[in-house]
């Protein structure tokens, strides 16, 4: 009788258990884990331009056009606010066309004031919102007169009262007509800056800011134009020259062509 239990008991243990299959409806409600969504891609922060990378960069600007000018034509300070009030959303070379007959005539604000608004807006008609600007160049003039004694004011802060004149005019007119270490961000120096990774800012005062702090002093007065003219002729909007760029090494846009 014991013999019989044990063989019994030796092809129990012998064969092999075969995994029970899960309930089906346990698999089904256990929870699915819940699919990794892959974390978006952070655009990789291009790494700071170093002082002497900064220093290279502006000491080649400076070797390739040592005095670089703005391209708004104007006879003095007063004249240069002007245009550059009357530049916005224009081009440079339109500007000028249109200023040239009017200095001539009006050259001052108290000569603008004798034209008046209405032949001051005939000598402008071919820029872009110059019913707008024939008022400001007319309100403006007026304001210099009452409070500024006829001439451009000094201050960034006194410059921005004027009608139609806002921060970007106030530092060019004060680098311009009085040699300011301003920097006045337009639309070329705003894409330099961030494509360049030498200031990148969300806003034109987040680069201009940037920039000031960046650049050296002894660089400063033509720093504006230098970038201007780059973000104009070289680092172009849409097709940048990437291959005749004088800092194309020193660039940090992941798409440069070279
Ligand atoms: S390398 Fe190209 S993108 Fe960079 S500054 Fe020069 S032109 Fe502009």
């Amino acid at each position: 009788m014991a013999k019989i239990t044990r063989s019994i008991s030796a092809k129990k243990t012998s064969v092999p258990s075969v995994p029970k299959k899960p309930a089906k409806k346990a698999v089904e409600a256990a929870p699915k884990p819940a699919a990794k969504k892959s974390p978006k891609p952070k655009p990789l922060k291009p790494k700071p331009w170093t002082p002497a990378e900064v220093y290279e960069a502006f000491s080649r600007f400076r070797k390739a056009n040592p005095e670089p000018k703005g391209e708004l034509e104007h006879l003095n300070p007063y004249t240069l606010l002007v245009a550059v009030v009357l530049s916005a959303q224009a081009t440079d070379a339109g500007v000028n066309k249109a200023t040239r007959a009017l200095f001539a005539v009006a050259d001052t604000p108290s000569k603008m004031l004798e034209l008046g608004e209405e032949k001051v807006r005939e000598y402008i008609k071919t820029i872009g919102l110059y019913r707008n600007k024939a008022k400001n160049v007319i309100a403006l003039s007026e304001k210099l007169i009452a409070e500024f004694g006829g001439e451009v004011p000094r201050t960034r802060a006194e410059i921005e009262t004027l009608p139609g004149a806002g921060r970007k005019t106030a530092n060019v007119v004060l680098n311009m007509a009085y040699g300011e270490h301003t920097m006045a961000v337009d639309t070329h120096v705003f894409r330099v800056g961030n494509r360049t990774g030498l200031a990148a800012g969300n806003t034109p005062l987040e680069v201009e800011l940037g920039l000031e702090k960046v650049i050296p002093s002894e660089f400063m007065l033509h720093a504006h134009h230098w970038l201007i003219l780059h973000g104009r002729y070289t680092c172009l909007a849409r097709k940048p020259r990437c291959e005749v760029c004088l800092i194309n090494d020193l660039c940090r846009w992941p798409e440069k062509t070279v």
